[in-house]
Formats: structure tokens, sequence, C-alpha cells
């Protein structure tokens, strides 16, 4: 037998039992918030991005969009220059998961974002897969 093909064997049989049990132990990270003012604070913004494996700056960047508002990253908190409901918030977090952190192919978000030839894609850590997200 060749190599390779040992060695797809091994990962076939491996890989199924691993990526369930992470996508079990995963659930969708709630925001924490608190408002002063015209103000909104996410209080647990450092954890939500570090649960999706994202940057700090590319979901706030997101939310400022979607939300129409300034967002300034303040620590582990992103402040956000609206009054805002936590329901609204974590609708925003939602969309911004099923966008570019959901795999498309087998819907576990053990992924990650990758730069290739002027295109970002999001790559898939439990299957492999990989779907443009268009230029960079
Ligand atoms: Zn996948």
């Amino acid at each position: 037998m060749e190599y390779e093909q040992l060695l797809e064997e091994a990962y076939e049989k491996i890989k199924p039992i691993e990526a369930n049990k992470d996508f079990d132990r995963w659930e969708i990270p709630q925001a924490d918030i608190s408002i002063s003012g015209n103000k909104t604070t996410i209080l647990n913004f450092a954890q939500i991005c570090s649960a999706l494996r994202r940057k700090q700056e590319h979901l706030s960047k997101f939310l400022s969009k979607e939300l129409a508002s300034y967002s300034k990253i303040e620590g582990d908190k992103l402040v956000i220059n609206r009054k805002l409901s936590k329901e609204i918030i974590n609708e925003k977090i939602q969309l911004y998961i099923a966008k570019y952190v959901v795999c498309l192919e087998c819907k576990k978000p053990d992924t990650e974002i990758v730069k290739e030839g002027g295109f970002l894609f999001v790559h898939c850590l439990a299957c492999g897969a990989k779907h443009s997200l268009g230029r960079v």
C-alpha cells in the first residue's frame, strides 16, 4: 500500500471523532454588555474573539459596519458609540459566525482565515474545506 494512502486511511479514522468532540463542547459565546449613556460596552469581547479564533480588530470592524456605529477596543472590552440591546449584539455576532467562522461544508466552527493570492478564505481545520470571502 502506498504511504499516502495509508496516511489518508489513518486520518479518516481519527478525524470524525476528534472533530465531533470539539463541536459538542463549542457553544456560541453570548455577549455580556453594559450600557452607560449612549455607549454600549461588550465586557467579554476578548473572550468572544478567542472562542471564535478571530482577531479583535476583525470582529470590531464587522460590528461597526453592521451597527453603523463607531467602536473602539479598550483592553478586553469593546465600546460602541450607540445604545444597543444585548439581543441585537448577539444577533450580529451570530451573523459574523455564519459568515466568517462556521464551515460551509461540515458546519463546524473550527476554522481559520487564510490569505492566498490576494483572496481571503475560511479554511476548515476539521474537514479541510476552503471557501472564498473575496478579495483582501
Ligand atoms: Zn469543514
